[in-house]
């Protein structure tokens, strides 16, 4: 008899390996195939078989919604077509005169969705500094309905206590939805700390080869789970097979490219804080972040974005960017290549000046994905971004 194996027994790299494939009865394939159909015949009247049509569900789309509820560790999941897909579902799932309460540095994108899109539908946000719990508990209102958390903050590596949060937002009886997209499920465990909803953009580490588009949303409850699955069949925000097909093929080499993503993360990280041209440093790793114990309680690893502030008196920014070889000037992060971005201009710009002031982004603020090359090249390259042939 087949051993009869408990998925929540398995570490993260079988689990990356083996869940949500083996779906090819037929020809016993070890990968999941690419079902790219529009929909499924009956055998007769009122019999169907798993499937009835694709923007309900498709076996790929499925395999890769196994694969992230396990690694996540939550009851089920709902891969969408991108992050911000995954993110105005669940948003979907409040209604006209809700209330939200979010960070003041999230992704710029999710800021416009909320601050702009959103109010058009009656969902107004009030956008706070997450690190400031007073800040948390007086911004809540009596249609307050959901707190959204992103930790580490983007671009500035700014920590939202997960396990504080998510008391405060019990006990008003809020939904907590976090975008753990900069974490990844190995790096942090928003579960444990009794948070509802996680929200990938599956663009980034998940995937991690830079070539697709992708998102999801995992629950921790299988109730919450089946109303987001049902929010992403009304929506239509629901992942296509062939991008589904992708990030399940990326998933199969995450956590080794994790662990390479945190060391080269940590390394640049400890080079750039001595380095006389670089203000400051932003990472949760360095023993100087100044929730260096927080992020010890709730993170699992420290990341693998960099980010810092240049002193532009001694070299111009633009400068620094054109004179860099392997960290490319482009906008996302999490795949194996470094790259390197100005959140004011580029990440962050559809925020208005103020607001990106308030977050703390200003023009000198830099923020690095450390890829998966060798960390001595890219502090090389770094070092000659900042220094050219003087050195
Ligand atoms: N969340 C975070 C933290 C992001 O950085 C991004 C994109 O950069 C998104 C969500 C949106 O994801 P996507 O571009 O896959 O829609």
């Amino acid at each position: 008899m087949a051993r009869v194996i408990r998925p929540e027994t398995l570490r993260p790299e079988t689990l990356a390996i083996h869940t949500g494939v083996y779906k090819d009865t037929a020809f016993n394939s070890v990968t999941t195939p690419i079902y790219p159909c529009s929909t499924f015949y009956f055998d007769k009247l009122g019999e169907s078989k798993e499937y009835a049509y694709g923007r309900f569900g498709n076996p790929t789309r499925r395999a890769l919604e196994e694969n992230l509820a396990a690694l996540e560790g939550g009851a089920d999941s709902l891969a969408t077509a991108t992050g911000m897909a995954a993110l105005s579902t669940a948003i979907f799932l409040m209604k006209s005169g809700d209330h939200i309460i979010a960070g003041n540095d999230i992704y710029g994108g999710t800021w416009r969705l909320l601050d702009i899109c959103m109010p058009r539908y009656g969902i107004e946000t009030s956008f706070v500094a997450m690190d400031d719990p007073a800040a948390i508990r007086a911004a809540i209102r009596p249609n307050t309905k959901a707190i959204m958390i992103e930790t580490p903050s983007n671009p500035l590596l700014k920590l939202t206590d997960l396990a504080l949060v998510s008391a405060i937002a019990k006990e008003h009886g809020l939904l907590t939805i976090i975008d753990n997209t900069f974490m990844t499920p190995l790096g942090q465990r928003p579960f444990d700390f009794g948070i509802d909803i996680v929200i990938h953009s599956t663009t980034k580490y998940i995937n991690g080869h830079s070539d697709v588009i992708g998102g999801a949303i995992i629950c921790k409850d299988k109730d919450l789970a089946r109303q987001v699955q049902q929010m992403g069949i009304c929506l239509g925000t629901v992942a296509a097979p062939f991008d589904a097909w992708l990030v399940l093929r990326g998933i199969k080499s995450f956590p080794q490219r994790m662990k390479a993503h945190w060391r080269g993360a940590d390394a640049v990280a400890r080079y750039l804080n001595r380095h006389p041209f670089i203000k400051r440093v932003f990472y949760p790793g360095l023993e100087s972040h100044p929730q260096h114990e927080l992020a010890k309680r709730q993170m699992r690893q420290f990341g693998g974005i960099v980010t810092f502030e240049l002193d532009t008196a001694q070299i111009p920014i633009s400068d620094f960017f054109s004179r860099l070889r392997f960290f490319k000037l482009a906008m996302s992060l999490g795949g194996v290549e470094s790259l390197c971005e100005q959140p004011w201009s580029m990440s962050h710009d559809t925020m208005t000046e103020e607001a990106r002031l308030a977050a703390g982004i200003t023009p000198e603020i830099i923020r690095l994905s450390v890829g998966n090359e060798n960390p001595e090249d890219l502090i090389d390259d770094l070092r000659y971004g900042l220094e050219g042939d003087e050195a």
